[in-house]
């Protein structure tokens, strides 16, 4: 057994969000989440499908305001609509046991009710409201993720770790008991949750923070408190590069312990960017990983000093474009395609042998070579491309190949 042996998951109970399931045992379910104003209803389910569309299993949105509670049900619709079956997901803070007593339509179109309990209400208020929500989910039949966060982590809990932590002959650093509160706020809401009527199988847990170790520290800690199904995620991650590798980090340390469920990257767009980035990158996270396939991989190999043009990069960039952009079509038409293997290499150096390792290759001529680019097919060199067709003549091939080797389904019958 290898050192990091991904078939060994924790158990957690299944749960299950409007068909999709979470937990016992089923593949780790990628979400994502909306960052429209949920009051505008096309904008919201527009965006809803898109993430839908890039392969997120489950889209949670914010529910901040009456106007947003408002629009849910016309949200539901529209997306369906747009042809997307992806369950939604509601997130409240504040006004959560208002807002779904008040829109009862909309606390029975959602199919998870996301709350945190560092944010249902202060003092004596917090059990009411947060009860108020459970009961709410009890009676229209819906599961609830239980979202602690270091943001707006449960003041009375931590405060009452801290008392009892003064009162130690050895008092532990405020960061471990920041942890603990994180834990202990996540998993006492889940038994109130239970006392109330939620069923042990309609709840998921997370407890998110923004620091790496931070975070593999809180999971394992609310791992080890029992089989809740957890949903995992670095919270405010970051930007671009950091945000991805950050996550990235964070994710791969729990998930190589079989810790985990369902898991989001929270990373921050650029102005305009486009919101479908954390679903690629949580999707990536997984096969890298090798723990669930999603699209056909790339290996490129860096370039050096023997490809001195842009040629080589255009070319893997193209071609990761092309996978991409096919696999909405192929993935139900051509089952494992997501299995596939590419490599687009630089030169006769590595070119050929990695090539070969793949399900399909080109090693294109570096600086000073023969002008000419082999293509390999399943080990062996099958043709060899030149002159100014390449990069076409190259997706030729690879449509070809993934007909042949991936059958239409229904295909000769
Ligand atoms: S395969 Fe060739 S071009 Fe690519 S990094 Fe190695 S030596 Fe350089």
């Amino acid at each position: 057994m290898g050192a990091l042996d991904f078939a060994t998951r924790r158990r957690s109970v299944a749960v299950d969000v409007g068909g999709v399931v979470i937990g016992g045992g089923r593949p780790i379910v990628v979400q994502s989440m909306t960052n429209t104003d949920t009051a505008d209803a096309d904008a919201t389910a527009i965006q809803v499908a898109r993430l839908a569309h890039a392969g997120s299993e489950l889209v949670r949105i914010t529910v901040n305001t009456e106007a947003a509670a408002a629009a849910v049900p016309e949200i539901v619709r529209k997306v369906r609509g747009l042809g997307a079956a992806v369950p939604i997901v509601g997130d409240f803070h504040y006004n959560g046991h208002k807002l779904l007593a008040d829109f009862q339509e909309t606390a029975r179109a959602l199919d998870k009710y996301r709350i945190n309990p560092g944010n249902v209400g202060p003092g004596r208020h917090h059990d009411d409201h947060f009860t108020a929500i459970v009961r709410l989910a009890v009676d229209n039949g819906k599961p609830v993720r239980i979202g602690v966060n270091w943001g707006s982590l449960d003041q009375a809990v931590l405060a009452e770790l801290m008392d009892a932590n003064a009162r130690l002959a050895e008092p532990r650093d405020a960061r471990d008991v920041m942890i603990d509160a994180m834990v202990e706020s996540a998993v006492r809401s889940a038994e109130l949750a239970e006392a109330t009527g939620l069923g042990h199988d309609r709840i998921v847990l997370s407890a998110k923070v923004s620091g790496v170790r931070d975070l593999v520290e809180v999971y394992r800690r609310l791992a080890a408190r029992g089989d809740y199904a957890l949903h995992l995620g670095l919270t405010e991650a970051g930007m671009g590069m950091k945000g991805i590798v950050a996550s990235t980090a964070g994710l791969s340390l729990l998930l190589a312990e079989g810790i985990g469920d369902t898991i989001r990257v929270s990373i921050t767009p650029e102005p305009g960017g486009d919101r479908t980035e954390e679903v690629a990158v949580a999707q990536q996270v997984l096969q890298s990983l090798g723990i669930r396939s999603f699209l056909p991989q790339v290996t490129s190999c860096p370039g050096c000093g023997r490809t001195t043009s842009t040629y080589f990069q255009e070319l893997a960039r193209d071609i990761q474009a092309y996978l991409r952009d096919q696999m909405p079509a192929w993935r139900d038409r051509h089952p494992g395609v997501e299995e596939m293997r590419v490599a687009v290499m630089g030169c006769v150096v590595n070119g050929p042998g990695e090539s070969k390792h793949a399900d399909i290759g080109i090693s294109l001529p570096g600086t000073f070579e023969e002008p000419v680019a082999p293509v390999f097919i399943d080990g062996a060199l099958d043709r060899t491309l030149r002159g100014d067709r390449i990069v076409d003549e190259f997706k030729a091939i690879l449509d070809s190949y993934v007909e042949r080797r991936f059958p239409s389904v229904g295909a000769g019958r």
